[in-house]
């Protein structure tokens, strides 16, 4: 009779812990972890070399190796893809928008984390601010190193997005990029360093805050158009129409833009010299693309800065649309989403001031 009551006593006491630890697990916010891929999953054979794979680690195998994170919120992971972010694809994006949409309309996710490589990450950044449907917290992070490197820097970088997409106070920023602990908005950061961990950079307009050690100050919010702000959707949508980008420079040649053509592009970004300029052949070769209906968008290979719509050329008399504050790579994101659409000329320059 002892022996019962002492085993019901320990079964009631089991009991109320458990309640306990569900209460405490409920009060956490819930965040999911989409991976992709990239250095942050990668793997190598020597911690002090720089030679590796992308994309060698799962995502599960990833949250563990991060001390702490489960403290920060309630964690689930999803594996989307795993490849070095070279070969990101709009099909990835288009599976990665509908997922985040999927999730962010539901009560039981309060934010997302998507652990991504940095050579496009950016891009994919960018793509997300303008197709995802809500403001909830929606931070990209990634890293330099890979995860067997000597001072990798993915766990820390994860455990900040972390930090960041379970804070209430992150709503309403538009997509994020987290990297060596500063916060960068998708329209503005710009991947600056080939291999230095510091590698993300907003260089004209500023960092929109910090994360250190799971700690957040926010410095300004986000300029232009996105997220539940944006008249973007991909619902429904499988493909994109081909945009190419074509980099500008001395002597350049211009018959670049009649093969891009050819090969069924319907949108051309020219990274341009300085103010988004190019030599007189190949102006001539692009306003002949303009005529025939390809839409092509003036941006610069400048690092910094924006094109001017009233600069060296007339955009509207020759039919060419001026990148605003977008780099190559971000405008070609806008103009594959804007073609989905007939627009008049009016219609597509208002986007790049925009967004
Ligand atoms: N190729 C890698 C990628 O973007 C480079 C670096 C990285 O992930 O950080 O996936």
């Amino acid at each position: 009779m002892k022996q019962i009551s002492f085993k019901s006593t320990l079964v009631a006491l089991l009991l109320i812990v458990s309640i306990i630890a569900n209460a405490q697990d409920k009060k956490l916010p819930n965040i999911v972890i989409l991976a992709t891929g990239g250095t942050i999953a990668g793997a190598g054979a020597s911690s002090t070399g720089s030679a590796y794979t992308s994309g060698q680690v799962k995502i599960e195998a990833m949250i563990d190796a991060v001390p702490n994170i489960r403290t920060l919120a309630n964690l689930k992971g999803e594996q989307l893809a795993n490849v070095g972010s070279q070969d990101m694809s709009v099909k990835v994006w288009l599976d990665l928008a509908k997922r985040v949409n999927e999730l962010l309309a539901t009560k039981e996710c309060d934010g997302v984390v998507i652990t991504h490589g940095t050579d496009t990450q950016e891009e994919t950044a960018y793509f997300l601010n303008l197709t995802v449907k809500s403001d909830k917290p929606v931070v990209l992070t990634g890293s330099m190193r890979p995860s067997t490197a000597l001072s990798a820097d993915g766990p820390l970088n994860m455990y900040n997005a972390v930090a960041l997409a379970a804070n209430p106070a992150a709503k309403g920023y538009g997509v994020m990029v987290v990297m060596n602990d500063e916060i960068h908005a998708a329209k503005d950061v710009k991947k600056m360093y080939s291999t230095p961990v510091q590698t993300f950079q907003s260089p004209q307009e500023g960092m929109i805050g910090t994360v250190i050690f799971g700690d957040i100050l926010f410095f300004h919010k986000p300029h232009g158009r996105n997220t539940i702000n944006s008249e973007f959707s991909v619902a429904g949508v499988t493909s994109l129409p081909r945009v190419d980008i074509v980099y500008g420079c001395a002597d350049m040649s211009p018959d670049l833009i009649d093969i891009m053509v050819k090969a069924g592009a319907k949108g051309i970004v020219i990274a341009g010299v300085g103010d988004g300029n190019m030599n007189a052949a190949t102006l001539e070769a692009a306003k002949k693309a303009a005529k025939n209906g390809i839409t092509v968008v003036r941006a610069t290979r400048v690092p910094i800065g924006a094109v001017l719509v009233k600069g060296e050329v007339n955009d509207k008399e020759f039919g060419t649309i001026c990148s605003d504050e977008l780099n190559p790579q971000k405008a070609r994101v806008l103009l594959m989403l804007a073609l989905q659409k007939q627009r008049s000329w009016d219609d597509m320059q208002r986007l790049f001031l925009e967004y």
